[in-house]
């Protein structure tokens, strides 16, 4: 995988402090065009062939991270955060996590958890209801310590970046693929794209605040008005706990989301993401969500958006760490491009008949 996706990862940006993130997709997007966008929320996306005749194709990942703010500090010197995102305390237990200051100095610190020496016995032990009632210990010794090493309130706390391939090199175990794998797709297919002729215009790049609602979805929906709008995301998979047909595996071929809670795919895609999957041969699974992605969102914009996620398989997402698969890597990038290339006219107003 090219150099952009270890590069992203190890930037912190949980929602709302997407900023350090957005730079560097400036920046790469200022590599294959001069045309950028952004939004007021921060969202940003680079344009290419915006004169076309064609439709207008939007790919959006989102540049946002679970993560954490500073919400106080205890007399002893330890932090109490709240979570952003959807997290599981248990997940967070004794877990390597960063407060980062405006300028991106770290302090790092680890969730306090009790080892089983202090709860033996304890049958009053009762377990973490909420992230928020996890605290981050800095190795300060008291309040006024804590400030003067740095801490304020308001500050974000992400996870420690950890990329790391596997021993077989085929695998990547990283914080934040959900969703800098997006992000970095998009500046991937910009790249391949800058110097082609397209039969419709494409805006690509990436949202923020996705994590806490899809926000960014809205206004960066809003700024571009797409006729088609794909998003690329991460989804969990259940293949190391039990064989769902549905439920995603890796190296199992990108996600061709059938249905979530708040996106059922349109129809006329489905089809037509079939069709191409086959005909290109690019390895795909169906699947089924319990959450949403920024299509939910987008499809609602207007009078209606024609919207599909192209999903990337992962393990333990929403965590301090998680696994991807470079096969299916492979074949992300090589639906969306396909995808793109065959949006003209009258694909569009083929697959837009078909509801
Ligand atoms: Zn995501």
């Amino acid at each position: 995988m090219k150099k952009i996706y270890e590069d992203l990862v190890a930037i912190p940006g949980a929602p709302s402090f997407e900023h350090h993130v957005k730079k560097y997709m400036k920046k790469e997007l200022t590599k294959y065009t001069d045309d950028i966008i952004e939004d007021k929320l921060g969202s940003v996306f680079g344009v290419l062939n915006r004169n076309s005749h064609g439709p207008k194709v939007m790919l959006a990942g989102h540049m946002d991270e679970v993560g954490a703010m500073v919400k106080g500090i205890t007399e002893k010197g330890l932090i109490k955060m709240k979570g952003l995102g959807g997290m599981k305390p248990e997940v967070f237990l004794s877990q390597h996590m960063i407060i980062y200051t405006d300028d991106l100095e770290e302090i790092p610190g680890v969730t306090a958890s009790k080892p089983p020496h202090l709860t033996r016995g304890d049958k009053s032990q009762k377990a973490l209801k909420d992230f928020d009632d996890l605290l981050l210990d800095i190795g300060a010794d008291s309040k006024e310590h804590a400030q003067e090493l740095g801490v304020k309130i308001g500050q974000q706390i992400v996870a420690r970046h950890t990329y790391t391939p596997t021993k077989d090199g085929k695998k990547f175990i990283s914080k934040a693929w959900d969703n800098r794998f997006g992000s970095a797709m998009a500046l991937d297919i910009m790249e391949t794209l800058k110097d082609e002729t397209l039969p419709c215009s494409l805006y690509a790049g990436a949202t923020v605040q996705e994590e806490v609602g899809l926000r960014g979805a809205s206004t960066a929906t809003a700024l571009v008005d797409p006729d088609i709008f794909l998003a690329v995301d991460c989804s969990p998979c259940t293949d190391s706990f039990d064989d769902d047909e549905v439920g995603g595996k890796l190296d199992g071929g990108f996600l061709l989301r059938f249905y979530d809670p708040s996106a059922i795919m349109h129809k006329g895609m489905k089809k037509h993401f079939e069709a191409l999957a086959e005909k290109h041969n690019i390895k795909f699974q169906y699947y089924q969500s319990k959450g949403g992605t920024d299509a939910a969102r987008a499809q609602l914009h207007g009078d209606g958006v024609i919207v599909a996620t192209i999903g990337m398989p992962a393990r333990y997402i929403h965590s301090t760490t998680s696994m991807i698969h470079e096969n299916d890597y492979n074949a992300v990038k090589e639906m969306v491009l396909t995808v793109i290339r065959s949006m003209d006219t009258k694909t569009y107003e083929e697959i837009r008949s078909n509801v």
